[in-house]
């Protein structure tokens, strides 16, 4: 199967930032249809190998490919479609807009892509419905809960059928059964072929929902398990 996603020597180094790059010459490949954890100490590089990866922030040096698309050669008003069409992203906290439903805010990104308001309501309706949210629609984000929040927010990410899920400690402001059952929604897309990349501070919950464990130390990468297999994917 062919890479989705392909990371060639990518660093970044941020403007006004440390000395040290906060990705340090990163390369990997990830495998459609396959679900990696990305683990790793706060500051290790990890929301900004996921921001590289879907297109909200360009990288210092290096390519970073994906679905085909190598996004250094994208326009800023391309990136933002790529974005658009081909990633979905969860956030620590929801980014709800508070001033829209439920149902409104997981719309906007099919509006956004060109979708009627009618098909986008009944796309957002049916992932709703999926999520166990049904019931939700029409209720504004400060009356929901963390954990439905942040299925609002699954059900946001979800809305174009992107080809790649990426989710940066989704679980990480949920109490323990809120993150169970978010994660549970991630293992559940996970087995139905969405690629996913998830950055979690929760080795339970990686072990549990992905089949590659990568690592990463001062912005490089440690170790990368493939957990499935038991072995060890080369870290190239
Ligand atoms: P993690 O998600 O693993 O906690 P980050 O990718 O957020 O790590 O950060 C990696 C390094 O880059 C850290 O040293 C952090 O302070 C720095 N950093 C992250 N974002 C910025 C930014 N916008 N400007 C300057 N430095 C940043
Ligand atoms: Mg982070």
């Amino acid at each position: 199967m062919g890479k989705l996603v392909e990371l060639t020597a990518v660093s970044k180094v941020y403007n006004g930032g440390q000395e040290h790059a906060a990705l340090d010459s990163v390369s990997i490949g990830l495998q459609a249809g396959k679900a990696t954890a990305v683990m790793g100490p706060s500051g290790s590089g990890k929301s900004t190998l996921l921001n590289l990866i879907g297109g909200l922030d360009r990288p210092s040096h290096g390519r970073v490919v994906v679905d085909g698309t190598d996004l250094g050669r994208l326009s800023e008003a391309s990136l933002a479609r790529f974005r658009r069409a081909r990633v979905g992203i969860v956030f620590q906290f929801f980014n709800l807009l508070n001033n829209l439903t439920a149902l409104e805010n997981v719309m906007i990104p099919a509006q956004l892509a060109g979708a009627s308001a009618g098909d986008a309501r009944r796309r957002a309706a049916d992932l709703l419905e999926r999520l166990e949210m049904g019931g939700h629609g029409h209720q504004y984000p400060a009356r929901l809960s963390g954990g439905q929040r942040q299925r609002i927010a699954i059900a946001r990410a979800l809305i174009n059928n992107p080809p790649l899920l990426l989710a940066d400690e989704p679980t990480g402001a949920l109490d323990s059964h809120a993150g169970d059952q978010v994660m549970g929604i991630f293992g559940d897309l996970s087995r139905s072929g969405q690629t996913i990349v998830l950055v979690t501070h929760d080795e339970r919950l990686a072990r549990a929902n992905a089949s590659r464990v990568i690592r990463l130390i001062d912005g490089a990468v440690v170790s990368d398990r493939d957990e499935t297999a038991r072995g060890t994917v080369a870290a190239q």
